[in-house]
């Protein structure tokens, strides 16, 4: 199994340590900060899978954290489930709408924080065979994980394993921005992340068997690739 990488951002040492212990024991590799400025630099030099994100935090709070996290392309594709305590539930409202994934409440018990990590991983990736067996449909494009197709106006187009996986992974979420070192630990795995370039002869290929709808997969210069979004077009 994959170890997908999380970021525990939280003040309070015992709840640090209980979200720590518990994570790890699921086989996440955990990291953690103290503080917003800590947490938000781990961000971008680890990029994490996903942030366990408390709130009430000394310097810059939770919420301003999430926000800088959606604000650059190099963090914006990483999950983040915020931690409130009781009484905070309009923070709660504010950092769902600046762009966190979901919540817990404190006190809350560790079994629901790993199922919560989970499910939120299960939706922004491909870890999950749940996933893995959906149909996508993205305008002239099916993909079909069951089967293993693609089709392209109908037509069954012939993917590589990695190709395939790059192309779900993108197609899963329309318009989220994913750096490149991203896109390799979840389509390639850890051991590819020498090649970085790699990620970029992948996508070429994609494009190229997409034909003329290859402008579905678009670069972000300097940071990775996304999906086109149909529904923000303008
Ligand atoms: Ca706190």
């Amino acid at each position: 199994m994959k170890r997908e990488k999380i970021l525990v951002i939280e003040d309070e040492p015992d709840i640090q340590e209980l979200i720590q212990y518990n994570l790890a024991r699921e086989g996440y590799r955990v990291l953690t900060a103290g503080d917003g400025e800590t947490g938000l630099k781990l961000a971008r030099q680890e990029a994490p899978s996903l942030i366990v994100l408390d709130l009430m935090l000394p310097g810059i709070d939770g919420i301003e954290v999430c926000r800088r996290l959606q604000a650059d392309p190099a963090t914006r594709a990483i999950a983040v489930v915020i931690v409130t305590a009781k009484g905070e539930e309009s923070d709660l409202v504010l950092g769902l709408g600046v762009g966190a994934d979901d919540y817990l409440t404190k006190p809350f018990s560790p079994r629901v924080l790993v199922a919560r990590v989970r499910a939120v991983l299960r939706r922004g990736g491909l870890s999950d065979p749940e996933l893995s067996s959906e149909v996508i449909q993205r305008g002239p494009l099916v993909i079909d994980a069951l089967r293993h197709e693609v089709r392209v106006d109908g037509k069954p187009v012939e993917f590589t394993h990695t190709e395939f996986k790059l192309l779900q992974f993108l197609a899963a979420s329309p318009g989220r921005v994913f750096p490149r070192d991203h896109l390799l630990s979840r389509v390639i795995g850890e051991d590819a992340i020498v090649l970085a370039r790699n990620i970029d002869v992948h996508v070429r290929a994609v494009r190229q068997k997409l034909g003329k709808h290859r402008d579905l997969v678009q670069t972000v210069r300097g940071v990775g690739y996304r999906f086109r979004d149909e529904r923000s077009r303008t």
